[in-house]
């Protein structure tokens, strides 16, 4: 259990962390010539236990970025005890796997890390079963992850599968392609890795129009994302510090 007074303390250092990273998004789209309110803000909370989950909700942050399917759903059901009123919207931004399609697709809101025909096909089956039993109601939102470089241990789709992909997701009956994901890969110059996250995403975009939605930047460089036109910035250091808060 926490000391007296320090979920005060957590929601005190949350809402100057978020105060700080909205100015440098706010910043970063006057830079660019663009509207803040057109960049949506996804708190990844991979590292945070549901009640810190609670206090960003508390600050106005609507959706919430996790990347462990399992930890993820007992999460989702944990904030919906602490807060059964409020509506938070579940991204998930981490590598799926198969035979984890199932468990997420009945959490997530969006799906942002989809990055192979067998993880669309795994999750598009387990979308439209819940369809049929009135476990959701509305087709999966999904991203397709882009590999800048095509490293393939990192996770994404390279560039020549990308299109390939796209044209798959687009006749999943319960997927729901808006757009394209990515990470900027550690070495790699920022702004030459956005222009060609960019440049990706509108090949994506001038295919099929609904896939409208670029989600690119993290903490350390969604100025440079958003210059490229990201819409989606998923921020976790940055709104909740480096680890964890310690438990005593
Ligand atoms: C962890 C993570 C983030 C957030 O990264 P920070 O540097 O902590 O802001 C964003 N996107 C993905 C895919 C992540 O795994």
């Amino acid at each position: 259990m926490s000391a007296p007074g320090a979920g005060a303390a957590r929601a005190e250092e949350f809402a100057t962390r978020l105060a700080a990273v909205r100015t440098r998004i706010a910043e970063a789209c006057r830079a660019a010539g663009r509207d803040p309110a057109e960049v949506e803000l996804v708190a990844v909370t991979k590292t945070v236990p549901a009640e810190d989950v609670a206090l960003l909700l508390d600050l106005g942050l609507e959706t919430f970025g996790e990347n462990r399917v399992q930890e993820a759903g007992a999460k989702v059901e944990r904030v919906a005890e602490l807060r059964p009123a409020a509506r938070p919207r579940w991204s998930l931004v981490g590598g799926l796997q198969r035979n984890k399609a199932a468990a997420a697709a009945r959490w997530a809101d969006r799906v942002e890390s989809v990055d192979s025909i067998r993880v669309a096909d795994a999750l598009d089956r387990a979308v439209r079963r819940l369809l049929e039993t009135g476990g959701r109601a509305a087709p999966l939102p999904v991203l397709l992850q882009f590999s800048v470089d095509g490293d393939p241990r990192r996770g994404g789709v390279p560039a020549a599968d990308l299109e390939p992909l796209a044209e798959h997701v687009a006749r999943c009956g319960g997927l729901q392609l808006r757009g394209v994901m990515a990470v900027a890969p550690l070495g790699m110059e920022q702004d030459r890795a956005f222009s060609a996250v960019a440049t990706a995403a509108n090949r994506v975009r001038t295919r099929f129009p609904q896939a409208n939605t670029l989600s690119a930047g993290m903490s350390g460089d969604f100025e440079s994302a958003i210059r490229h036109g990201s819409d989606v910035v998923r921020v976790g250091t940055a709104l909740v510090g480096d680890r964890p808060l310690a438990s005593p």
